[in-house]
């Protein structure tokens, strides 16, 4: 049974509510997540890929759910060349988040969190600007449970920030709008391989990617940015890739959703309140990556939440964004430049740059590389490639 008062009140149970959620119980102090599906991890709105740097911090590697293990990224022009840049080692994963997100919720609740599905948070309770705790709807009834902290952890379309009066508003341009198949019989896809179609014919103001998952499966999707969305919609850019290249695929899963690739909020913690992963805009504005930005937002915020209850100092909430600018948020800013860059280059100028990488001996091709030769003409970017990748 719910209690009626917790320390730590976590409203979604996506990766960045259980690893804030963890990092703040395995501080001793009393936490509770609250999640309005039926289940942790389900329904899954995502690519699922993830570098193996983002995964390591906060779980074991386990094949159980590792749907790929990567080792090679493919860039393809827009006229259809396609230069690889490979890994001497695994790199990264696609994952099966249905069982990922499962299992960071199991560590959250061994850390000993409190998880409960199907509790749909409606509001807040409010004593002035101060949150003291959530409002919601639960096995038929309209509850409210107070709590000494709320971690908005409720995904791109957050609400718990609003109520607790934080501008949660972002540029239209900024939200990627996605749209996604998990396809079956799907041919020469290598499986240690994310490929990443570049181009106004595949994704304008995004890109066109098909992730392995073994088994002739993938994620195959697109996103485009909000302004394109306006013009012609995900979907029918996706109908037309999949006619291309995956004319014999059969289509088993199928999503929709947004991607806030825009920086991170201005203020993402108030009296009594902290919002972590997408409701804080925390993903890599860039490659629209929130699982691993996401669960180092929650680590932060849960280091942070369980300090300030064991010292009884709630005004240590206030680092928070210091904090998570140091760890995660200040590359972010160099992203955003760099998405700015890599998003207004011409087609053209998309087949010139896979031409000249291929050039370079497959030995020697980096990501870094990849960014200096497409970004070549704007010299004042280079030096944040220089600060993110190894060129
Ligand atoms: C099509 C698509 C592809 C993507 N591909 C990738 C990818 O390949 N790699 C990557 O890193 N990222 C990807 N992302 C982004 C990634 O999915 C998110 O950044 C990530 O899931 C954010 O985690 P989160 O914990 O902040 O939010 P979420 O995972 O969205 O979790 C939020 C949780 O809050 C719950 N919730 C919401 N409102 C309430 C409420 N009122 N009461 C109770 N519970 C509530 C929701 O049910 C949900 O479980 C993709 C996104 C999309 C849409």
């Amino acid at each position: 049974m719910l209690k009626s008062q917790y320390d730590i009140i976590v409203v979604g149970a996506g990766p960045a509510g259980t690893v804030a959620a963890r990092f703040a119980a395995m501080q001793g102090v009393d936490v509770l997540v609250l999640e309005k599906d039926r289940d942790v991890g389900y329904p899954v709105r995502c690519a699922e890929a993830i570098s193996k740097r983002n995964v390591v911090p906060f779980i074991e590697p386990n094949d159980k759910w590792i749907a790929a293990k990567i080792n090679k990224y493919a860039f393809v022009s827009p006229n259809g060349e396609e230069v690889v840049i490979e890994f001497d080692e695994v790199n990264g994963y696609v994952l099966e988040r249905r069982i990922f997100d499962y299992e960071l919720g199991r560590l959250a609740s061994e850390a000993g969190a409190k998880i409960q599905t199907r509790v749909y948070v409606n509001g807040l309770i409010l004593e002035g600007e101060k949150v003291c705790g959530v409002k919601a709807e639960f096995q038929g009834k309209q509850i409210e449970i107070r709590s000494k902290i709320v971690i908005g952890a409720d995904g791109v379309e957050s609400r718990v920030g609003r109520w607790a009066g934080i501008k949660t508003h972002i540029d239209y341009r900024d939200m990627e709008s996605c749209f996604q198949v998990t396809a079956a019989n799907v041919d020469n896809v290598d499986p240690g391989t994310l490929y990443f179609y570049l181009g106004t014919n595949y994704a304008p103001g995004g890109y066109f990617w098909v992730f392995p998952k073994g088994d002739k499966l993938a994620n195959i999707g697109l996103g485009i940015s909000g302004g394109d969305n306006k013009k012609r919609s995900a979907l029918s850019f996706l109908n037309d890739n999949m006619k291309k290249f995956f004319p014999n695929a059969s289509v088993l899963t199928q999503i929709a959703g947004g991607v806030p690739c825009a920086l991170t909020l201005e203020r993402i913690s108030g009296d009594g309140i902290m919002l972590v992963g997408d409701a804080a805009r925390q993903v890599n504005p860039l490659t629209g990556g929130g699982i691993g930005s996401g669960m180092i937002g929650g680590r932060v915020a849960g280091e942070i939440a369980g300090e300030a209850i064991r010292k009884n100092n709630l005004q240590l909430l206030d680092n928070y964004h210091n904090a998570w600018m140091k760890e995660r948020g200040k590359s972010h800013l160099i992203f955003d430049k760099l998405k700015e860059g890599i998003f207004n280059i011409s087609d053209d100028e998309f087949n010139d740059i896979i031409k000249k990488l291929k050039k370079i001996p497959k030995e020697k091709r980096t990501l870094g590389k990849f960014f200096v030769t497409a970004l070549a003409k704007k010299p004042s970017l280079i030096v944040d490639v220089a600060k993110v990748y190894v060129v």
